[in-house]
């Protein structure tokens, strides 16, 4: 049960994943003009190459139209998104990406904890036979197909995560484009309070936490309108009834000329309760208000 409601999870977010990917390829092209060697290019900031849409021509700077010197001059491979944000942490423009020493990269990726993990897998397994008995100007390709195994988006079970420094494996980790961190598969990103949350429920536990205060909160607003609100609204009409009385039955308060106005000012008073408190305690005691049905009303409210 557990178990489906993780992998349905884990759909949806490899779906959400590609589906913001492909919003992402569709939507609009960088206006660059000075080679995009600015991180303000909306192509690098999507982490996607520009293309000849684009404006910034054959001067680009883009590093990700450079990717081709670690997966070759002829894939169309696009990186891994723990080794894209490895990248951007790293590299600022694409002369910088030349300088990366890929066989000192390839070293470091081999000597990590886990590589001993890909002795199960067969390409690798093809790709180490013949990475022992390498000649030297084979070696490159060989390096950058390597490369292509474990760095890309697509082909083999595993990747090499940067945020672990070691092997991962695609079914149990992954790399959360909005935290920046590799994380465990159990763990899945919340948009509620937009982290990487762990835990089976929706919305997460954090979420859930802030919701159960948020429901304490306004048990309390609601106590307090039913206990004071009502009374006071109650007291105040009373009072308010009282003051029209007096204004308009007393004959010295007749002959006052200011009478008139304080009967002007204590109506009004006697309107704004009418239609602020009742219904306001109508709102908070029943969860019911003409603010959720009527759009005028709504904007009325914020008047009185
Ligand atoms: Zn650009
Ligand atoms: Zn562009
Ligand atoms: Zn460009
Ligand atoms: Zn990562
Ligand atoms: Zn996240």
């Amino acid at each position: 049960m557990l178990n489906e409601e993780y992998s349905n999870k884990t759909e949806q977010r490899k779906t959400s994943k590609k589906s913001n990917y492909e919003k992402k390829k569709k939507t609009k092209k960088c206006n660059c003009r000075s080679g995009c060697s600015k991180r303000s290019c909306y192509c690098y900031k999507s982490n996607r190459g520009c293309d000849s849409s684009c404006g910034c021509g054959s001067s680009c700077q883009n590093l990700f139209n450079h990717l081709d010197y670690f997966f070759g001059e002829d894939s169309k491979c696009t990186a891994h998104p723990c080794f894209v944000d490895w990248l951007v942490k790293n590299v600022k423009t694409a002369d910088e990406l030349q300088k990366i020493d890929r066989e000192a990269l390839q070293q470091k990726i081999m000597n990590c904890g886990r590589f001993s993990e890909l002795s199960d897998d067969e390409d690798f397994q093809k790709w180490l036979k013949k990475w022992n008995r390498i000649k030297a100007n084979e070696k490159l390709d060989h390096i950058q197909k390597f490369f292509r195994m474990l760095l890309s988006d697509d082909a083999t079970m595993h990747y090499y995560s940067f945020c672990n420094d070691d092997l991962a494996e695609d079914d149990c980790d992954w790399h959360c484009t909005i935290c920046k961190t590799c994380r465990d598969w159990r763990e899945w990103h919340c948009d509620g309070c937009n982290k990487c949350s762990y835990g089976t429920t929706l919305p997460c536990q954090r979420c859930e936490r802030k919701n159960q205060m948020f429901s304490f909160w306004r048990y309390i607003a609601v106590l307090y309108a039913q206990y004071f609100g009502i009374s006071i609204l109650s007291l105040e009409i009373l009072d308010d009834i009282l003051n029209i009385f007096i204004f308009t039955k007393l004959r010295t308060s007749r002959e006052t000329l200011s009478t008139f106005y304080l009967l002007g000012a204590v109506i009004g008073n006697f309107l704004q309760l009418i239609l602020a408190m009742t219904t306001r305690i109508v709102t908070v005691c029943f969860n019911h208000g003409l603010t959720r049905f009527s759009l005028a009303w709504c904007k009325l409210t914020s008047i009185y």
